[in-house]
C-alpha cells in the first residue's frame, strides 16, 4: 500500500510539471522577460525559451526513466504467460498483454525517443527538426496523462475494494478474484467453468449431492428405498432443504395435490375439518373492535410505512396483536385459501398476546405488532409477493406476531452469562429465538382451542413450521452478517432468476429480521418512541448486571446514557447495510425506509441527545 501511495505522489508531481508546460504560454513568458508586447530581439526570445523548455525536457526525461524502471519491474513481477497461451501472449508477457499497459509502454518509449531528439538537436533554430517536434511532444505528454489517469483510477478501484473487504464477507473477495481471473481467461471453456463455480457458491450448493432416481453422481447404484431414505433423512436434518428440489409451495386448496391424497386416505377427517372451517367465525368482541371507527381509521393505513401501531395499541385497549392480527389476516385473504379456522386463530393470537410481558419497555406485544405490520408491508413488494404462496404469506405474518413470545427483556449474552435455565436448555445457541419458537408452538399445539393447524395436511404443516422456525431463527443478531453476506451474493449474481425453497426462506427470514430492526427507518415520532423504549430496557438490564456485579454491557449503563452514539452505531453497522441491500431487492417498496433512515442519522448527528430531554428524568441517573 505504501508503494501505491508513493506512486500516487510521484504521479501528482508529474501532472504538475506537464500541466505547467501547457499553462505557460510562450509569448507571455517572452513578454514578461523581454519586456514588451512584441518579440524584442530574437536573442532574448531564444535564451528565455531555451532555458525554460530545456528544464522541462530534462525533468520530463527523469520521470520517463523512472516510469520505464517501474514498467520493467512490473514486467518481471507479472512474469511470462503459460506455455499453453497463444503465441502473442507468450511473446508479450502477462503485463504487456493488457491493452492499457501496452499503450502506456508505447507512449513512454515514443516520449523518450522524442525527448532525446529534441534535446540533442538545436531546439530553437526554426529550421531544425527539433523545434517542429515540440508541439508533437506536448500531445504525446497529454496522452501519457490520460493513460496515467486511467491506471490511477484502476488502482484506486482496487484499493477501494480492498478496504471494503475489511467488513465484507470472504465470499465477496472470492468473487472478486474469480471475476479478475475470468477477465484474463481466453478459453471459453475455462470461463464457463468459472461461471459455474460462481453460481455454485452463490447458491451455496458446494456440498449438495443431487440424487437421480437410479444412480448417484458417482455412478453408484441406489435402490428406490435408499434414495427415499437419503432424501427424507438429509432433508429432515437440514431445514433449508439440502436436496435439489424445485420451490415447492404445497397445495393451498384442500381439494388438490397432496391435500386431496390425504383426504382420500382419511375422508372423515377431511369432512370434519371442512365442516369446522365453514362454521368457524371470528369472536364477536374482535369483529366489534375492528368495526370501531377509531380503530378502523388506524387500520386503514396498515399498508403504509407510517402506520401508527402505538395508536392501535391505545384504540384496542392493549390488544393490538389480536385485533390487528385478525384484521390483517382477513384482509390478506389467506384465510380463504388455506384451512385455518378463524376462531382458533383468534384464540391463539389472544394467548400469544397474553404471553408477551407487558412490563417490558420494549419487548412487548406492541413491538410484536409493529414487526407483524412491518413484515406485512415488505410482503407487498413484488419480489416477495410473487415468490410466496398463501401458506408462506400466512406463516410469515404469524412468525412476526410470535417472534418475541414471552421475551424476558434481557439479551442472549446476559442469559448465557448468568447460566439462566433457557441458556442451559438451548445450549447457549440462539437461546431467546429457540425459546420464542418453542413457547409459541407449545401454546399452539397444547392450549385448548389454539391448534390452528388441525386442518392442514402433513405436508402443509411441515412447510408452515419450517417457514416459522427458519424465520424466527433469522432474528438472532448473531446470524446478521452471515445472512447479509448471502443476501449480497444473491443480489450481485442475480441468482433469483430461478427460485428455490431455500431462497424463499432466506428472503422471508431477512424480511422478519429487517422488520425487527426497523425502528430507525420509521418516521421521527415513531422512531423516537421506539428508541426511548429500547434504551429503557437496556438500562434495566444494566441495573441487573450492576447488582449481580457483572460488567455492564455496552450502552446499558444508565449513568452514561450514550443514546446518539448507540443509535448511530446501530444504524451504521447493522441497519443501513441491510436496508441498502433490501432496497436493491424490493425496489420502490423499501424507499420510504431508506429516506427515514437518513433522517434518523441526521437527527442523532445534528441534535445529539437533545431529543432525549423530554424522556422521564428518572430513567437517566438512579
Ligand atoms: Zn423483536
Amino acid at each position: 500500500m505504501r508503494w501505491e501511495m508513493g506512486m500516487l505522489f510521484f504521479v501528482m508531481v508529474y501532472f504538475a510539471v506537464v500541466f505547467t508546460t501547457f499553462a505557460i504560454e510562450d509569448r507571455a513568458i517572452a513578454r514578461m522577460i523581454c519586456g514588451g508586447d512584441e518579440w524584442i530581439t530574437p536573442e532574448c526570445k531564444s535564451t528565455t525559451l531555451t532555458s525554460l523548455d530545456t528544464l522541462f525536457l530534462v525533468l520530463d526525461m527523469v520521470f520517463l526513466v523512472l516510469f520505464d524502471l517501474e514498467i520493467a519491474i512490473k514486467i518481471f513481477a507479472f512474469g511470462m504467460a503459460a506455455a499453453a497461451a497463444p503465441l502473442i501472449r507468450r511473446a508479450l508477457g502477462e503485463y504487456l498483454f493488457d491493452a492499457i499497459n501496452m499503450f502506456d509502454f508505447v507512449i513512454i518509449q515514443i516520449s523518450v525517443v522524442m525527448n532525446v531528439l529534441v534535446l540533442t538537436t538545436d531546439v530553437f533554430d526554426g529550421a531544425s527538426g527539433g523545434a517542429s517536434l515540440l508541439p508533437l511532444l506536448k500531445v504525446v505528454r497529454l496522452l501519457r496523462v490520460v493513460v496515467v489517469m486511467t491506471r490511477l483510477q484502476r488502482s484506486r478501484e482496487r484499493y477501494r475494494r480492498m478496504r471494503m473487504v475489511g467488513l465484507a464477507a470472504p465470499v465477496e473477495k472470492v468473487f472478486e478474484i474469480i471475476g479478475e481471473l475470468r477477465e484474463k481467461l481466453i478459453h471459453p471453456e475455462d470461463d464457463k467453468a468459472l461461471a459455474w463455480t460462481m453460481d455454485l457458491i452463490a447458491k451455496e450448493e458446494l456440498y449438495k449431492v443431487s440424487f437421480t432416481d437410479s444412480k448417484s453422481s458417482s455412478g453408484m447404484h441406489l435402490t428406490a428405498e435408499m434414495t427415499d431414505w437419503l432424501r427424507s433423512n438429509l432433508q429432515a436434518s437440514l431445514p433449508g432443504g439440502l436436496l435439489n428440489k424445485p420451490a415447492a409451495n404445497v397445495a393451498e386448496n384442500s381439494t388438490k395435490g397432496s391435500a386431496a391424497k390425504s383426504a382420500a386416505a382419511d375422508p372423515s377427517r377431511q369432512r370434519r375439518s371442512s365442516a369446522r372451517m365453514a362454521n368457524a367465525v371470528v369472536p364477536q368482541w374482535i369483529t366489534k373492535a375492528i368495526a370501531e371507527p377509531s380503530v378502523g381509521a388506524i387500520l386503514d393505513k396498515l399498508d403504509q410505512w407510517n402506520f401508527d401501531v402505538f395508536a392501535l395499541d391505545e384504540a384496542t385497549n392493549g390488544n393490538p396483536l389480536t385485533v390487528g392480527g385478525m384484521h390483517l389476516m382477513q384482509r390478506m385473504g389467506v384465510l380463504d385459501r388455506i384451512p385455518i379456522p378463524k376462531d382458533k386463530l383468534a384464540t391463539y393470537l389472544q394467548e400469544v398476546e397474553k404471553g408477551y410481558v407487558r412490563a417490558n419497555p420494549f419487548h412487548n406485544a406492541t413491538h410484536a405488532s409493529d414487526v407483524m405490520f412491518t413484515t406485512h408491508y415488505f410482503m407487498q413488494a413484488p419480489l416477495l409477493r410473487d415468490m410466496t404462496g398463501s401458506l408462506d404469506k400466512f406463516a410469515a405474518v404469524l412468525a412476526a406476531a410470535v417472534h418475541d413470545y414471552a421475551h424476558p427483556g434481557l439479551s442472549n449474552p446476559f442469559l448465557i452469562a448468568t447460566r439462566e435455565d433457557k441458556a442451559v436448555l438451548y445450549n447457549d445457541q440462539s437461546v431467546l429465538e429457540m425459546f420464542h419458537i418453542a413457547g409459541s408452538f407449545r401454546v399452539m399445539l397444547t392450549t385448548p382451542g389454539c391448534d390452528i393447524t388441525e386442518g392442514l395436511t402433513r405436508e402443509q404443516f411441515r412447510q408452515f413450521r419450517e417457514t416459522m422456525v427458519s424465520m424466527i431463527l433469522a432474528t438472532d443478531l448473531k446470524t446478521h452478517f452471515e445472512h447479509l453476506g448471502r443476501l449480497k451474493t444473491r443480489v450481485a449474481t442475480d441468482a433469483y432468476a430461478s427460485v428455490e425453497r431455500k431462497d424463499v426462506l432466506l428472503l422471508l427470514g431477512q424480511a422478519l429480521h429487517a422488520a425487527d430492526i426497523s425502528n430507525p427507518t420509521k418516521p421521527r415520532a415513531l422512531m423516537m418512541r421506539w428508541t426511548e423504549r429500547v434504551m429503557k430496557e437496556f438500562w434495566q438490564q444494566g441495573d441487573k448486571e450492576k447488582s449481580l456485579r457483572l460488567p455492564i454491557s455496552a450502552f446499558m449503563d444508565r449513568a452514561q446514557p450514550q443514546v446518539p452514539q448507540c443509535q448511530i452505531g446501530f444504524v451504521n453497522v447493522l441497519v443501513k447495510p441491510l436496508f441498502v441491500e433490501w432496497h436493491k431487492l424490493l425496489g420502490e417498496t423499501a424507499l420510504p425506509a431508506i429516506t427515514e433512515l437518513e433522517n434518523s442519522l441526521k437527527i442523532w448527528t445534528e441534535e445529539g441527545s437533545t431529543p432525549c430531554e423530554s424522556w422521564d428524568k428518572e430513567d437517566f441517573v438512579r
